[in-house]
């Protein structure tokens, strides 16, 4: 027994210290706090272990207790969860053995030998029901710690051979096992007190999986489920799935002929189709005239640039050989890389000529493509590719210049967000490691100097942020954006960077105010990242619903029958005239069917012409979203369209 005066000093998450009897559990702490925390801790983390809300707390700790909103917690209620599937599938097949069953992204799994009785989607509802029904019994999960041989000795006695061979790995002494109800397994844990947290499971797939990973083995059967809180909870994420899956770029590009791949080409090499193109370009003008605006002056640079202009940046020395390989020339001297990046040829133009402070910030813009081996289980769509055009800019400036220019950037990166209806961003600023200064180069007094600048135009620009020490890279501090898009998920857009590195080693200079010389500053600017990854979030953001300058048919007319084609092709050269696109739809279909198709491909605006319309000079309009806009004449339209085509 534990003496009633022995305390334990608890520091919790916000500071604050409290004194409790030794041996007090999470659980215990919690429900001195408040019931309601009581009822929702899933486990602890003390002195940074998460372990079981039940186990004793033996010394002075720093506790954090882990509810369904931390990533730990969650993780933990889904482990737990894979034992609850595992007890309901031991109900419900008998006989069966289990490999492994830990938590994922979202989610988790159990790899399991069924001993060849059938499984599929139809067997998943009687799963999820045995799970819920042995929830609802609120079984505790129990932790015993074994020994090895009597480890060994439970599951000789059950048989099953993958346990035995887990076993194997540990080390006597390290061994627990984990009952709820009649089920028990061997795990580390940690667990959520009870199985009464599970409210909600749905199994979402089955999959062949080898036990170990390994293709000699046995194909043990992977059921992978999900577990949450509350039943509305498990309906939103079912419902974004859905969601996602209608609205994943890769399907949409195709359906809307925007991109294609082709193993011919190469993987990762994205072929940009008309109408992609035409949406492209539009992106790129937009961004062109706003960058215009905003002081940049655009160039132009090769695809490629001796291998020699990359050791000087560094880059080869970096990521040389994990790159594609020089390119050869019929001159046995000479090799040259594709670029990876752009930022050494601007560094060149930078060289071109004597600069002065007055000179300077010197913002030099282009859509340059560059060219990144991605190993091939990487790739993904338009997100993961090998050959890509970014939004990049360079910006050479004095030091005293930083804060005003990423002033600039972040009115220049939210006048796009806000344009496209990305309504729900934030930032996140990465600082050095105040503890291990030596990592980085650059003085101290520059470093200072720029990571306030950030912090201040940040804060002055109303951007939500948090900051990260010691995420800088080694050559400066930088800013990164984020969106979330219209069904919560969160992108990792580009980037602002603050770097000391290259010009060092392209020996950058400018004569200042006071006769000598001095380093600028380089600002590397993305704020898109790509143009291929900023499409890719934006068909996901628009379900393929662009807003009308980006669509690339803005307009679809559908004649009734061929007798009014002449009239139709009329209205589309004027339309045409007027800076409008699009197609007449000559098909011999009924218009019921142009009308979908149009609706299926997502025109914007659909004009229906028949006998009315071309007696009066008029069109019928429908928009997409809308509906019936009635009928008016050709000019009104004109007029209704360039009212919302402006951005
Ligand atoms: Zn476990
Ligand atoms: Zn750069």
């Amino acid at each position: 027994m534990i003496a009633q005066d022995e305390q334990i000093r608890v520091t919790l998450p916000d500071g604050s210290v409290r004194e409790y009897p030794k041996g007090s559990t999470g659980l215990d702490i919690a429900t001195k706090i408040s019931e309601g925390l009581a009822r929702n801790v899933l486990a602890a983390k003390v002195n940074g272990v998460v372990q079981d809300a039940t186990l004793p707390i033996n010394e002075n700790a720093n506790v954090q207790l882990l509810t369904w909103n931390d990533a730990e917690g969650k993780a933990t209620f889904w482990h737990s969860s894979a034992h609850l599937l595992a007890e309901a599938l031991e109900a419900l097949y008998p006989g069966v053995k289990f490999g492994i069953g830990p938590a994922v992204e979202t989610g988790f799994y159990y790899d399991v030998d069924l001993g060849g009785q059938p499984f599929s989607q139809e067997d998943f509802k009687k799963v999820e029901d045995k799970m819920l029904e042995l929830a609802r019994q609120k079984q505790q999960y129990i932790r015993k710690p074994m020994s090895k041989a009597d480890a060994i000795a439970y599951f000789e006695e059950k048989g099953d051979p993958y346990k035995l061979d887990l076993l194997e790995g540990l080390a006597d002494g390290t061994i627990t096992f984990y009952s709820q109800g009649d089920f028990t397994d061997l795990c580390r844990g940690p667990h959520i007190p009870n199985t009464g947290f599970i409210k909600a499971a749905k199994l979402m797939n089955v999959a062949g999986a080898y036990w170990r990973g390994n293709e000699k083995n046995k194909q043990l059967t992977r059921i992978y489920a999900v577990t949450y809180p509350k039943q509305k909870e498990l309906d939103e994420y079912l419902f974004l799935l859905e969601e996602a899956k209608k609205r994943d770029h890769r399907k949409l590009g195709k359906e809307l002929e925007l991109f294609a791949f082709s193993e011919k080409v190469g993987a990762g090499l994205p072929l940009w189709l008309p109408k992609g193109t035409v949406l492209r370009e539009r992106l790129e003008n937009f961004l062109r005239k706003a960058q215009v605006r905003a002081g940049y002056s655009p160039v132009v640079t090769p695809h490629i640039g001796s291998k020699q202009l990359y050791v000087t940046s560094g880059h080869w020395e970096k990521y040389g050989e994990d790159s594609f390989q020089p390119i050869k020339t019929p001159n046995p001297d000479e090799e040259f890389m594709l670029k990876p990046m752009n930022c050494p040829h601007h560094c060149e133009i930078y060289k071109t000529k004597p600069r002065s402070y007055r000179d300077l910030p010197l913002r030099l813009a282009e859509f340059g493509t560059v060219y990144r081996y991605e190993q091939s289980g990487e790739l993904h769509g338009l997100t993961r590719v090998r050959g890509f055009t970014q939004d990049d800019a360079h910006i050479f400036c004095r030091p005293d210049q930083v804060k005003e220019e990423f002033m600039k950037v972040i009115d220049l990166v939210l006048y796009v967000f806000n344009t496209l209806g990305f309504s729900d961003y934030s930032a996140q600023i990465s600082l050095r490691d105040p503890e291990n200064k030596a990592k980085y180069i650059g003085s101290d007094d520059l470093w200072e100097k720029a990571e306030s600048a950030i912090i201040e135009a940040a804060a002055e620009k109303g951007l939500p942020t948090v900051t990260e020490l010691g995420e800088a890279a080694f050559y400066g501090p930088k800013l990164d954006f984020m969106v979330r898009d219209a069904i919560g998920r969160k992108w990792q857009l580009g980037t602002i960077q603050v770097d000391y590195n290259l010009p060092n080693r392209f020996e950058l200079e400018y004569i200042g105010a006071d006769n000598q010389k001095h380093r600028p500053v380089m600002i590397h600017r993305a704020p898109f990242g790509s143009m291929e990854r900023f499409i890719a979030i934006l068909i996901e953001n628009s379900g393929g619903n662009f807003p009308l300058w980006l669509s690339p048919d803005q307009i679809a007319i559908l004649p009734i029958s061929e007798k009014y084609e002449d009239y139709a092709n009329d209205l589309f050269f004027s339309l045409q005239e007027n800076d409008i696109r699009g197609f007449v739809d000559l098909r011999d279909e009924k218009i019921g069917r142009k009308i979908r198709d149009a609706e299926v491909n997502k025109v914007p605006y659909m004009l229906i012409v028949g006998d009315k319309e071309s007696a009066e000079g008029t069109v019928s309009v429908r928009r997409k979203g809308q509906g019936d806009l009635g009928s008016m004449p050709i000019a009104d339209f004109i007029k209704t369209f360039q009212a919302e085509v402006k951005v």
